[in-house]
């Protein structure tokens, strides 16, 4: 029996597992993958403490830390939850089941994909989806940002800054974004914006090469010559798996409150997978460091002891 099970290994998932064990509440991570959407970065520049650290690093040292406090670790995907009528959790991966007092759901977001070919192969080798993240290793070079929606302007406008060429292309007539951030884009000299245009393929030997692109107005096809593809096309939450315990947005993001309570007592969601506005590292451990300490607090209200937590 857990006393937290945290689902999701990202950087929410290892800061409540931490603040979890500090606690000396027996704590599971069950996670797909160490890191979460760190992985999709390779240089972290605002981490407070680090001014850049690889997001290799980053994830080992949170991962190592957690560990070393007590938490453990499942590299496993939970497929199905349960409640018990004591009012526990028994989640069901493909192997076990586990069973826990409290749940945090920390599950972060993944990029959707533009499913193209190279899209994979050439993924952290031109191919990214965190213009944030990776966009100064682009410094005087020639990218493409794939995308209509606001991630994808934002994406173009801070590419444009650093880069000597930015290619904007939309399969779209119309950008989804703000008026005032297409406005910019449109003034910036060097954002050239392709529209009703697709992606046909993303090229290269060890590294992105060149892109093939066609019209679908006129059947044009061009191929730009580049060093990195910025993909933002969204990114998904997938939380069927809650469906039943907590509320979603029509992204299907959690609704949490500011404790990071769901609207089942018990059930906790941090990170990217809630519907916060601010989809940041620093925001996601903010919000786990307070659901942890919730689910804490409810657990110690639950067997009527103090809720005052010691040893910060
Ligand atoms: P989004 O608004 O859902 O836009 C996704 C874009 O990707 C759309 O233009 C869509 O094209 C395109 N797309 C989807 N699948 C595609 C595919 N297979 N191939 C090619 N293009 C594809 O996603 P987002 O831009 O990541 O934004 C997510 C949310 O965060 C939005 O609510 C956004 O406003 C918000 N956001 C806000 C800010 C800000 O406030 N500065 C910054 C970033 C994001 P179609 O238009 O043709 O469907």
């Amino acid at each position: 029996m857990y006393d937290l099970i945290i689902i999701g290994a990202g950087p929410a998932g290892m800061t409540a597992a931490i603040y979890a064990v500090r606690r000396e509440m027996k704590t599971l991570m069950i996670g797909r993958e160490v890191g979460g959407q760190m992985i999709w970065a390779n240089e972290i520049e605002n981490y407070p403490g680090f001014e850049k650290i690889s997001s290799f690093e980053l994830i080992n040292r949170m991962k190592q830390q957690a560990l070393n406090f007590g938490a453990e670790l499942k590299e496993d995907e939970v497929k199905e939850i349960k409640r018990t009528a004591e009012g526990n959790f028994l989640l069901y991966t493909n192997r076990e089941t586990f069973e826990a007092r409290s749940v945090l759901i920390a599950m972060g977001l993944s990029p959707r994909r533009l499913a193209v070919p190279g899209e994979v192969e050439f993924n952290g080798k031109g191919v990214s989806y965190c213009a944030n993240c990776d966009g100064p290793f682009y410094r005087g070079k020639t990218v493409a940002v794939i995308g209509g929606g606001n991630s994808a302007l934002d994406a173009a406008e801070v590419l444009s800054k650093m880069t000597k060429q930015v290619y904007l292309i939309h399969r779209g007539d119309n950008f989804r974004g703000f008026e005032a951030l297409q406005e910019e884009i449109k003034s910036r000299p060097n954002i050239e914006i392709l529209l009703n245009t697709e992606v046909k393929n993303i090229l290269g030997t060890q590294k992105v090469e060149k892109m093939q692109v066609i019209n679908k107005t006129t059947n044009d096809e061009r191929t730009i010559e580049l060093e990195g593809v910025f993909i933002e096309v969204g990114r998904l939450a997938s939380t069927d798996l809650v469906a039943d315990f907590v509320d979603r947005n029509e992204k299907s993001q959690i609704l949490a409150s500011p404790k990071g309570e769901t609207k089942t007592p018990g059930l906790f969601a941090a990170g990217d997978v809630t519907d916060c506005e601010f989809k940041q590292i620093t925001v996601a451990i903010g919000q786990a460091t307070t659901a942890a300490l919730s689910a804490y607090q409810y657990l110690q209200l639950k067997q009527g002891k103090s809720f005052v937590p010691k040893n910060y």
